[in-house]
């Protein structure tokens, strides 16, 4: 038994759900422990290709049991549509193969619609939300003005909750926000149409993860989002509103007690950001759009194009310490193919010295890049499958990566589907 988290080492997308996706064979349980609808991870695999939001990444893998734990935002209209289009391709989504935390708050209607008030008052200003109501969510998480998944078993304490709720939530709506008032009958139809339906499969994971534990079960922790989006430790205020780290996995999956004895920090080939806030290496014009088509990079849950750049070893370090990573999987090193020379930021120029400390986010806007240049490969290595079929140009970017960053690259990720991997 070895339990393992998987977790994003810069801003996100790094390719996750394609990492998840390949590991989950090797364990009996994979859990989400933090975040929401809010982002996507894209997975390629027998049944087609998905952009899963909530649903775990072990959701295609047959006797895999996949736990959405207590620490995530359950927002049961987004994980319905989610699971509605998982169906429709063949896979199996039924009460024994998911199960949702009796303790994980529900995302409310009000939500969304506020995650929009507050962008659109911010409005040149704005952090760069995805509106699906996830800051909103996490404040009145810790304002213990949400309710639990386990309350659906208690309908009519449940219906004086969320009268109570709705009643202090339409102040903020129709005082600071001038919108219009949410209804008790809205919240009805939102009750029948949504989130009774989510009721078969809501359970204690929490009893479910120690039972696993003591039955000698592996346990994969999937994460969301990225290091430098953690609450705690990212580039606040341009941060997610949970933590994104591995050291969270026990709390916000449900299980204190549990050991995790490897973290495989994803990190991409190259940077990408989606959103505000300051973003170091990135590049504009051409450079910027050459390098995004190479890697279709355009959101899996906004379709926003994503900002690009070269990869940021200054980040990535600060990425690998906080996430306490034990291992690198490096993902997407094929859409680097094109390039003659190979850029890498090792260093930042700050008040006018060299440093590889990564900065106070205050100080960061003022930070620029200073690169290396590296030797390109100019060929397709999609093909590879052993470190040794790749041209030693592309051996030598990955361990370079691998010197600067003080962390194993024990996968090389040179395409989207499950076996495009090489494993060291
Ligand atoms: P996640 O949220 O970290 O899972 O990342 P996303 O799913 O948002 O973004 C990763 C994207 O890169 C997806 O479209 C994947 O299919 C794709 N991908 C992952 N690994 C590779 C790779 O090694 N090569 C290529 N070309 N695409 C990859």
């Amino acid at each position: 038994m070895s339990n393992c988290a998987i977790v994003g080492i810069n801003w996100g997308d790094e390719g996750k759900g394609r990492m998840v996706d390949l590991l989950t064979e090797k364990y009996d349980v994979v859990v989400r422990y933090q975040g929401g609808g809010n982002a996507g991870h894209t997975v390629i695999n027998e049944y087609g290709k998905f952009a899963l939001h909530l649903l775990p990444s072990g959701i295609f893998h047959k006797d895999v049991v996949n736990v959405l734990g207590n620490g995530v935002a359950l927002d049961p209209e987004n994980l319905l549509a989610e699971t509605e289009a998982v169906l429709a391709k063949g896979v199996t989504v039924d009460e024994n193969n998911l199960k949702i935390s009796d303790r994980a708050s529900l995302l409310l209607p009000w939500h969304r619609e506020l995650d929009g008030l507050e962008e659109a008052r911010l409005a040149d200003k704005k952090y760069g939300s995805t509106r699906q109501g996830i800051a909103p969510f996490y404040s009145d998480k810790y304002q213990k003005k949400t309710v639990l998944a386990g309350e659906l078993f208690y309908p009519e304490e449940l219906r004086r909750h969320l009268s109570d709720l709705l009643e202090w939530k339409n102040l903020i709506i129709t005082g600071v926000y001038g919108a219009a008032p949410h209804t008790m009958d809205e919240i009805d139809e939102w009750l029948e149409k949504y989130a009774f339906r989510i009721r078969p499969f809501v359970t204690d994971t929490g009893k479910l993860l120690r039972e696993a534990q003591k039955n000698g079960k592996s346990i994969l922790f999937e994460a969301q989002l990225g290091s430098l989006r953690d609450l705690d430790f990212g580039i606040v205020p341009y941060t997610t509103s949970s933590n994104t780290t591995a050291a969270y996995a026990p709390v916000g999956s449900g299980c204190p007690s549990v050991r995790i004895d490897e973290v495989v920090g994803v990190v991409k080939a190259y940077s990408t950001c989606v959103g505000e806030g300051p973003f170091t290496c990135e590049w504009f014009g051409e450079d910027a759009e050459k390098l995004r088509e190479a890697g279709g990079e355009y959101g899996a849950k906004t379709g926003r194009p994503r900002r690009v750049g070269p990869i940021d070893l200054v980040a990535t370090r600060y990425g690998v310490e906080i996430q306490a990573a034990t291992c690198i999987a490096l993902t997407k090193l094929d859409v680097l193919s094109y390039m003659d020379k190979i850029p890498v930021c090792t260093h930042y120029l700050l008040d006018g010295k060299q440093t590889d400390e990564f900065p106070f986010p205050a100080a960061l806007p003022d930070a620029k890049p200073v690169f290396e240049y590296l030797d390109g490969w100019r060929t397709d290595v999609s093909a590879c499958r052993r470190f040794a079929d790749l041209p030693l140009s592309a051996q030598r970017y990955v361990e370079f990566i691998e010197e600067r960053i003080g962390c194993h690259i024990g996968y090389v990720s040179v395409g989207p589907e499950r076996d495009s991997i090489i494993i060291r």
